[in-house]
């Protein structure tokens, strides 16, 4: 038997982004050893690059704002498929994380008179996002990491998990690699917390880097915990997608919050053409108001453009298929006009926006102070993930826990723009606390040898097939099929297509050949992300096939309505004893009164 490089912790933590820095630091404030593990360098995860901000009912910019109007926005924008009781833990905690997180040395963007500044971004009924500029995850990532050096907790960095270990019917550690060295690395552990973050890479356009392989939710799945809402894929509106090497590349919300337009190729506005029946109350019916809502007028109401995600990008992608996008298939998006409105625009704009001014400066020759950005939808966030429970955020197997991107039920059917950022903050944070406390109750359990070394077979076969494929070339294909069939706007004879192929990427995919030595080779490292990728491709086919109606982020062209008639209901996924995905659907459970009564108050 191989010996390998073996650690043994209270508590590990997969990812160490927002989710799995502050649940780190929580397990290490409850007294007990906790291992961070993470595929890249430490500050590189996907958290750092967020840029809008953290929603949080603070009011300290409109005081009308508190958390009961944060549950409802939230609750409204998941189409109240919504975890009622997670929405709930959302809006009330959110104040109380980033003020802690202010404590810790966060710097925010402050109000004339000294206070946390706060932006208007869509959904939200009031100006509501805590923000450094458009670099909030940066700040937001700094801080925890600063925070977390005091805590103890031991890092390993590049260094990817392949599989959860299971014994006694609970998860108890996990079994991974080196990326640098291809070294086989054990962690033994009573509990395990995954904040892998999401699936974006199963797209061909996507805001996600190459880390976001879908991972945890594959790691989760096979370890028999149960996946929901696999079917909802946020597309945000605005990515980048000219030239073609930064499509996809993410351009925030924050352009919208700050006064941005769209426009298509004949110079129309065309967001007010279609305002959703649940936000005509709330949505302004002429420019003039939508601009003073962006300026904080309280008695105006917000402008079109900043709409859910998914209401936007379904809008830009008919104009584009009418015929009135732009030559790059896009539609405009334009933050330059405010010149005709404040003294001194340009200066706002780079101040207010400084990462988008540079971004489109350097890689698309675009001054935004002067000319409109060229944008389409791109692959953003998956609303799906490890089913949890509310309170403790334990996942479906014991031992095993959830938090951030990779967890279920807070977003419902849509998320609203800042809510990942305060969801990482407080359940990364309630993950940390009951893992710590699980694992006070639980015994340490260590797995045979036999079990390693047939995970590191698993891992290594990629050396020995005679496959002709790649796995880069193997992924291409899954990205460009998924980006075509099982898309912003999906159908049945397009998805069925999809699931054979699937079946046949499986194939491809489990004989790639991988040619040279473990240490650092990324073809070995795609192969064995490919397979997470093919899981999670898998489920949110087959759930989007099985959801016969249209909802939030989840478009069907051949069931454009909601289906009022088979009532609210989660998808609900696990591994059969056979192997293959169960698929059910659970009824949503009643919300509490006080709770329900919450929403009517505000609708
Ligand atoms: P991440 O921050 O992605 O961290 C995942 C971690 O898991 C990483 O450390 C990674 O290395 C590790 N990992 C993954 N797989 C493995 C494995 N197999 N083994 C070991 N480690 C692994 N949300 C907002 O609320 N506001 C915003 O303004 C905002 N802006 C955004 C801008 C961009 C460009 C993008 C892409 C997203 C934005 N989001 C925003 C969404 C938000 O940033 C993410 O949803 C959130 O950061 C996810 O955090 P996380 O902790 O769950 O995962």
């Amino acid at each position: 038997m191989p010996s390998y490089d073996t650690h043994t912790y209270d508590v590990l933590v997969i990812g160490a982004g927002g989710a799995g820095l502050r649940a780190a630091i929580e397990a290490s404030a409850h007294g007990v050893s906790v291992g961070l593990v993470c595929k890249s360098l430490l500050g590189k995860a996907h958290t750092v690059m967020a840029e809008g901000g953290i929603a949080a009912a603070l009011s300290y910019v409109d005081d009308r704002d508190n958390w009961k109007v944060h549950f409802a926005d939230t609750m409204r924008g998941g189409q109240y498929l919504n975890n009622g009781r997670m929405a709930e833990l959302h809006a009330k905690e959110a104040p109380e994380r980033v003020l802690e997180l202010e404590a810790w040395g966060a710097l925010f963007d402050r109000t004339k008179d000294g206070r946390i500044l706060q932006r208007n971004f869509g959904g939200h009924k009031y100006p509501r996002l805590v923000h450094v500029g458009d670099r909030t995850g940066l700040e937001m990532i700094r801080t925890l990491q600063d925070h977390g050096i005091y805590q103890g907790i031991a890092v390993h960095m590049e260094c990817t998990i392949t599989t959860l270990l299971k014994e006694e019917g609970r998860v108890v550690g996990a079994f991974g690699y080196e990326r640098e060295k291809g070294r086989f690395l054990v962690f033994f552990a009573k509990a395990v917390i995954l904040a892998t973050g999401g699936i974006g890479r199963a797209y061909k356009i996507t805001s996600n880097s190459w880390e976001y392989t879908g991972d945890g939710h594959a790691l989760a799945f096979h370890a028999g915990a149960e996946l929901m809402d696999m079917e909802f894929v946020q597309f945000h509106p605005t990515g980048m997608i000219w030239p073609p090497s930064v499509r996809g590349i993410l351009v925030t919300e924050g352009v919208r919050g700050e006064g941005g337009i769209l426009l298509n190729n004949q110079g129309r506005r065309f967001m007010f053409d279609d305002i959703p029946a649940l936000y005509v109350n709330q949505t302004a019916d002429n420019e003039e108001e939508g601009w003073r809502y962006t300026q904080g007028d309280k008695n105006a109401r917000r402008p079109p453009e900043l709409l859910t995600r998914d209401h936007v990008a379904r809008c830009i992608v008919r104009e584009i298929k009418e015929g009135r996008g732009t030559a790059h298939g896009g539609v405009l998006l334009d933050i330059s006009w405010i010149k005709k409105k404040l003294p001194h625009a340009e200066d706002h704009i780079r101040k207010k926006l400084p990462g988008m001014y540079h971004q489109f400066l350097k890689l698309a020759d675009i001054d935004i102070t002067r000319q409109p950005m060229e944008v389409g939808p791109t692959t953003h966030y998956i609303m799906g993930g490890i089913r949890v429970d509310a309170d403790t955020q334990m996942a479906t197997v014991p031992g095993l826990f959830a938090a951030g991107e990779c967890a279920a039920g807070l977003h419902g059917a849509n998320r609203l723009g800042g809510n990942s950022l305060s969801d990482l903050l407080v359940f990364g944070k309630r993950a940390g606390e009951y893992a710590a406390q699980f694992a006070k109750e639980n015994k340490s359990v260590t797995i045979s040898g036999e079990h390693l070394d047939q995970y590191s077979r698993e891992a290594l076969r990629y050396f020995e097939t005679e496959g002709a494929d790649n796995s880069f070339q193997v992924q291409a294909d899954l990205q460009d099929m998924m980006q075509d069939l099982v898309g912003i706007v999906r159908n049945e004879a397009d998805m069925l297509r999809a699931v054979e192929e699937l079946k046949k990427l499986k194939e491809r995919a489990a004989n790639v050949r991988v040619t040279g030595n473990r240490e650092f080779n990324p073809g070995w490292h795609t192969a064995l992300d490919l397979q997470n990728l093919l899981t999670v491709s898998e489920a949110v086919t087959l759930a989007a096939l099985e959801r016969k109606e249209s909802l939030g982020a989840h478009f069907r062209e051949d069931y454009p309505d909601r289906d009022e008639k088979s009532g609210k209901f989660n998808i609900v996924i696990r591994k059969s004893e056979e192997g293959w995905m169960e698929l059910r659907q659970e009824a949503l459970p009643e919300l509490p009164a006080e709770l329900q009564h919450i929403i009517n108050e505000m609708k």
